[in-house]
């Protein structure tokens, strides 16, 4: 079953096009790779699918309705979460607080509560202390839980911010470039936590240049050049195929 369907969506910024007529569908519980040159549209259809920036042609269909001029807060409350290309972390909260915080922001629980201090707000906010432990030991940085964000390494900030995604409970996560920038043990656990993501039965699209996470994660990848979509089908049926060599791979290493 589908759990998005984007449909012929286009992007004109003022007379240039990022995407051009895009159709994309991607199953529940599905890893499904985006992979394209820079400036080939793949940040512009996240930022659509959000709720960000609305498409010039094309419609969005989440479960099976149309999610075409909501709102990004409504969005995330249906269930679509997202990993920017641009860290997004408050660098002077730790790690925890970031995951409470971020929740607090994106879904406006607790205004009350907080003002108030009320002894229902405190027994809330132990609960969400605790599922932010869960989540951040979950990506594998539970121990850094205290650490200020803008203290943590590289890699422990982009699982920081999958944590804060998944705070929302969503069934389908985008991630934007998790590993780029990350040395060889850390990508290796971003695969693995995109797998881990996975088992819980929620659907990831993921863009990425680093072609090893592709290949290793993806169930299937679509390839845009120019906000065209040229190529779409299983790992091993993209990697092999000409147009894509021609625009993109040509220059890239291949370790699946
Ligand atoms: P990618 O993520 O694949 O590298 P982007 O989606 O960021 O590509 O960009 C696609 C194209 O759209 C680029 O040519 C970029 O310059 C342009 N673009 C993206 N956002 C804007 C914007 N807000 N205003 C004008 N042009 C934009
Ligand atoms: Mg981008």
């Amino acid at each position: 079953m589908s759990i998005i369907k984007i449909e012929q969506i286009s992007k004109d910024f003022g007379g240039v096009r990022a995407i051009d007529r895009v159709d994309i569908d991607v199953r529940q519980g599905e890893i499904f790779g985006l992979i394209g040159t820079n400036g080939s549209g793949k940040s512009t259809l996240f930022n659509i699918i959000t709720g960000f920036i609305a498409p010039t042609t094309g419609d969005i269909f989440y479960k099976g309705n149309s999610i075409l001029g909501m709102r990004p807060d409504r969005i995330v409350k249906e269930g679509i979460g997202i990993v920017f290309q641009h860290n997004s972390i408050f660098p002077d909260l730790s790690a925890k607080e970031n995951i409470v915080t971020g929740r607090h922001l994106k879904t406006n629980h607790d205004i009350f509560g907080s003002f108030f201090n009320t002894k229902g707000y405190w027994k809330q906010k132990s609960v969400q202390e605790q599922k932010a432990m869960d989540l951040l030991e979950l990506v594998g940085i539970k121990s850094e839980s205290d650490v200020l964000a803008k203290n943590l390494p590289h890699g422990s900030q982009r699982v920081l911010q999958v944590a804060m995604a998944l705070a929302s409970g969503p069934e389908l996560l985008l991630l934007d470039e998790p590993a780029t920038g990350m040395n060889p043990e850390e990508a290796l656990n971003m695969m693995d936590l995109i797998r881990s993501i996975q088992q819980m039965g929620v659907a990831v699209i993921v863009v990425e240049h680093n072609m090893r996470v592709i290949m290793g994660v993806c169930t299937r990848i679509a390839v845009l050049n120019t906000g065209i979509k040229i190529a779409e089908g299983t790992p091993e049926n993209v990697v092999s195929n000409e147009k894509v060599i021609s625009t993109y791979l040509g220059k890239r290493k291949i370790n699946a």
